[in-house]
């Protein structure tokens, strides 16, 4: 079966074999029966880190966490540890809206660009973002898992931190670390199983501090203890650090985005040369990992989606809140995978 689900999704079978395989080894135990203090665990996660660094080239001055709670949970704890009164949220989709929501509930949250208007079709050019007075970030999500849009260029902002949502596009292109005051990503996307959330963040924004909070929810307790304040998502870590050594044993991001790049052409391609498909996202934002399309008679969609699982493609079905076509296509998904949709998609075509 190709697996096509926006998240969890696909995960390298290499490394789910390498998992497997490892399993069992820490000294006759389980990786899920050993203490998180223990020499074994430390070793995971240092190598965690490491390949993290190495693959993301993360400057000395950011620390790397890994924390719970999902990306949901970095939707308050970013405007909790980092606004002091208002900060600027770039809305372009389902994600953005719930980030700004929480945002709300600790200042105020300022809107400097929004494609609502036109279905979160796009998002935004540098130079359409102006920032708030006294703004204390923007925070953008640069891959709109649901619109299936992405940014190809993000915003100057000079002094003030970039934040970013990159849960469903981490690790799949060359990134510029330094231009980010904090980066954070649920890992079941393009980084392993659910359960951890990496978070990274740049030295400078630990010593903020504009109200009282909850020990756990302190960006500067988890850095402070190396992510072992309290006990780890030990077994989401170990998985994760299979997947990175995958990402690097496949030729790091370059190569990565290389294939990305070329497998979300060749379904870009599929639909821009149909009089069937119909892309969803404006050409300029389209995304690498989530495909989007309708079928022009929507009344279609369903049988499409049918003959799909037929044909061994499942997790193919739009997200509930906009129906369609979704197509995810994370690190993991193999080319010849996407060959075979587009393979699939003219047929159906030629069928009907
Ligand atoms: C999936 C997703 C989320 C939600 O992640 P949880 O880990 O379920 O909280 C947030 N942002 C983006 C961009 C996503 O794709």
């Amino acid at each position: 079966m190709l697996n096509f689900n926006p998240g969890p999704s696909i995960l390298p079978a290499e490394a789910l074999e390498e998992i497997r395989r490892n399993f069992m080894s820490f000294g006759g135990m389980s990786i899920l029966e050993i203490s998180h203090r223990s020499k074994e665990f430390e070793n995971v996660l240092e190598d965690a880190k490491a390949l993290f660094v190495e693959l993301a080239v993360i400057p000395k001055n950011y620390h790397i966490l890994f924390l719970q709670g999902g990306a949901s949970l970095q939707f308050a704890m970013v405007p909790m540890n980092l606004m002091e009164k208002c900060a600027d949220y770039s809305l372009t989709g389902y994600w953005s809206k719930k980030a700004l929501k929480e945002a709300k509930l600790f200042g105020e949250a300022n809107i400097p660009f929004s494609s609502e208007n036109s279905a979160f079709s796009r998002t935004p050019k540098p130079a359409e973002i102006s920032l708030s007075q006294k703004s204390s970030y923007l925070h953008i999500t640069s891959n709109n898992t649901i619109y299936g849009t992405q940014y190809r260029e993000f915003p100057e902002t000079g002094d003030i931190p970039l934040v970013a949502d990159m849960s469903s596009d981490i690790l799949s292109r060359k990134i510029d670390v330094s231009k980010f005051g904090l980066i954070y990503a649920g890992a079941q996307k393009n980084l392993g199983p659910a359960g951890t959330t990496v978070v990274i963040i740049r030295d400078d924004l630990l010593k903020r501090e504009y109200r009282k909070l909850p020990t756990m929810l302190k960006y500067s307790i988890h850095a402070e203890s190396n992510s072992l304040y309290n006990t780890p998502p030990v077994f989401a870590v170990y998985a994760m650090s299979y997947v990175l050594k995958w990402i690097k044993k496949s030729g790091g991001i370059d190569a990565i985005e290389k294939i990305n790049r070329e497998k979300a052409d060749t379904l870009y391609k599929t639909i821009d040369s149909s009089n069937l498909y119909c892309g969803t996202a404006e050409k300029s934002s389209r995304s690498s990992m989530n495909v989007t399309f309708r079928l022009k008679n929507t009344a279609l969609e369903n049988r499409f989606l049918d003959e799909a699982k037929k044909a061994e493609m499942a997790g193919l079905k739009g997200h509930r809140e906009i129906g369609g076509i979704r197509a995810s296509i994370y690190n993991a998904f193999p080319l010849d995978g996407v060959k075979k949709l587009a393979e699939f998609m003219k047929e159906f075509e030629r069928k009907i």
